[in-house]
């Protein structure tokens, strides 16, 4: 795997994909900028060596064209300030303007093009675009992990115009090294802990861990549809009636290769889905017209325990509505286990949007050992083993 800190970029024009797709308030200033400093190591690497850096990232989901609500350069001034040095911007991704900047930038100098998916090409992956872009630098850099499991033209296309120049960034290595170290380099026992909405999200992920983990946790909604198909009372809790077969194929499969399911066996319950709500603490069995919010204390209990046993941990999903204050206990006891098995050694990796967004509520994203910065990607790394982002750089 060749990374940026194998290459001497000394007068090359870099041209690198990152994700800066970060979100913006109603003053259209950046409002959390983890990705801009995820990207910082890369970017810095480069100028450091005296070469250029020439970044390319799409940011948000622009329809119809250029538009200023999704213009890249809400963004300059916050970059200017984290790099430290002048940040010139060009207004179109491609065309004679950025063509030009590109060329007469000097070692040392950063360009930021426009939002790439101001062309429809950026998603089609077109190849023709993807020259263009190209055609301004001599090295490609893919740092964008959020994207990589996307087949764009900036993100895949684009890296076969660089044959033998193009690497990883810092930030994707990363977050290869960490998946890798969970799926294919596990210490044991490995625990995967799998949270959320729904089983129908979770289902290709879930059959791929039955390979890998010791352990599977699974927590929030999702077990419901686990719970019933064992024929368990879930009252009004969220459910995937389509989905009872597949939950079942998943328990028997687990079976036969010897993997341990926890299923929560108590749950926080509401009379309907608020903060507000009236609760109780429900057994095995959730009584008519109540819901299921969180895990109970005793599951809450012997989750840690397998937690605190595991050597290797992979987190996704909440245990619960943690958005909601009276149903976060069970994710935020699940989020602490975690931290406090971290510091005994174990390697724990958190990914996936709302497992991240506990993490960070809770204040812990320094003390596991890999918060990733891609959700879709990540999951998607998981199930297919790689992704095109990834393949188009090892070619
Ligand atoms: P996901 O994106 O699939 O990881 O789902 C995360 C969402 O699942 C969060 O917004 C949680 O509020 C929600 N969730 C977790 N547990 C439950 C539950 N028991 N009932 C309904 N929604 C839940």
């Amino acid at each position: 795997m060749t990374t940026a800190g194998d290459i001497n970029f000394s007068g090359k024009r870099v041209l690198v994909r990152v994700d800066f797709n970060v979100p913006l308030n109603k003053e259209m200033k950046v409002s959390d900028d983890t990705r801009l400093r995820a990207a910082l190591p890369t970017i810095n690497k480069i100028l450091k060596d005296g070469g250029s850096a020439i970044l390319m990232s799409h940011l948000g989901r622009p329809k119809e064209g250029p538009s200023d609500k999704y213009s890249l350069h809400h963004i300059v001034g916050h970059l200017t300030g984290l790099l430290g040095k002048p940040v010139r911007f060009a207004g179109d991704c491609i065309g004679e303007e950025a063509k030009k900047m590109a060329s007469s930038l000097k070692g040392g100098e950063v360009l930021l093009l426009e939002n790439l998916r101001f062309y429809k090409e950026e998603e089609k992956g077109d190849e023709v675009f993807a020259g263009k872009l190209a055609a301004m630098g001599d090295y490609y850099v893919n740092d964008a992990f959020g994207t990589a499991h996307r087949a764009h033209a900036s993100t895949a296309i684009i890296a076969k115009f660089f044959p033998s120049a193009k690497c990883f960034g810092y930030l994707i290595a990363a977050e290869i090294s960490s998946i890798d170290k969970v799926l294919n380099n596990a210490a044991k026992p490995f625990t995967a802990i799998m949270g959320g909405a729904k089983v129908s999200d979770k289902i290709l992920i879930l059959e791929q861990l039955i390979n890998k983990a010791d352990n599977i946790i699974i927590g929030g909604g999702m077990a419901f549809t686990f719970i019933k198909a064992q024929g368990g009372k879930i009252g009004r809790s969220l459910v995937e009636e389509d989905r009872l077969e597949t939950a079942l194929k998943i328990l028997e499969d687990a079976k036969k290769k010897g993997v341990n399911i926890y299923i929560p066996t108590d749950a926080v319950c509401a009379d309907s889905f608020s903060n507000e709500a009236a609760k109780q603490n429900c057994g095995k069995d959730i009584p008519d017209g109540w819901m299921g919010l969180d895990i109970g204390p005793e599951t809450e209990r012997s989750y840690a325990e397998v937690i605190a046993s595991s050597k290797t941990i992979l987190w996704n999903g909440p245990m619960g509505v943690f958005e909601m204050s009276n149903f976060e206990k069970g994710t935020k006891s699940v989020a602490l286990a975690i931290a406090a098995a971290t510091k005994k050694g174990t390697y724990t990796l958190i990914g996936g949007g709302d497992s991240v967004a506990a993490i960070n509520k809770y204040h812990l994203a320094d003390q596991v050992s890999y918060v990733s910065t891609g959700g879709g990607a990540l999951l998607e790394y998981i199930e297919s083993g790689t992704l095109p982002g990834v393949e188009a750089i090892k070619k």
